[in-house]
């Protein structure tokens, strides 16, 4: 199948890209449900970059940021551990997915138990910040959904600007510069001393 899509796209790059999620394998098959291990990630991305296909073949992992069941912190720090390991095993692009709240899901469930939150686009800046000063692949941080009540929320205040600042970094892939807000010091405790089943209620982060 690869080998005939190589041959139809001639000189042309031709990249594959595969939800790996994240780099946890408990996460990625208890939390998300993706039906898929590490193991089979790489054997995957083995075929894609040692094949002797005629085009360039490339590998793009797709992250998500911040599934259920996952504190604030730890949504950060399995970000970056992911794409590390993306980078480490062959990926070519990386792409992050922070999360929104779709219709008829458990995530949509535990967020109207106020038991879930989508991540702050704080921890969306100090993902792209810490990514982009140490892979050396291309990454690219999505933005859709970011400061409404079902995305990646801070405050009225700075939501526009950080989501302006973040686009305008996909483009030139430079590590993002911030400012200060006051909804940052809420951000900054949420991540020190929250846990998954005090997630931060989207209401109380409005103000
Ligand atoms: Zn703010």
């Amino acid at each position: 199948m690869l080998k005939e899509c190589c041959e139809a796209l001639g000189d042309k790059i031709f990249e594959i890209g595969i939800g790996l999620e994240t780099s946890n394998d408990y996460t990625r098959e208890k939390k998300i449900n993706k039906g898929f291990s590490r193991e089979d990630f790489e054997k995957a991305v083995n075929i894609i970059k040692n094949s002797e296909f005629k085009c360039d073949v490339r590998a793009k992992a797709y992250l998500f940021v911040k599934p259920i069941l996952t504190s604030e912190k730890d949504a950060i720090e399995e970000a970056v551990n992911s794409a590390f390991y993306a980078e480490s095993v062959g990926a070519s692009r990386i792409s992050f997915c922070p999360a929104t709240i779709h219709k008829d899901t458990l995530m949509e469930l535990l967020w109207k138990k106020g038991s879930y939150q989508p991540p702050w686009i704080w921890s969306v800046m100090e993902i792209i910040q810490r990514v982009r000063s140490d892979v050396k692949i291309p990454v690219i941080m999505d933005t859709a959904g970011f400061g409404s009540s079902r995305g990646p929320y801070n405050c009225k205040k700075c939501n526009s600007k950080l989501k302006a600042i973040i686009i305008e970094s996909n483009l030139d892939q430079t590590v993002p510069e911030t400012f200060e807000c006051e909804c940052k010091s809420r951000w900054k405790a949420e991540v020190d001393y929250s846990d998954i089943t005090r997630s931060t209620t989207g209401i109380s982060r409005k103000k």
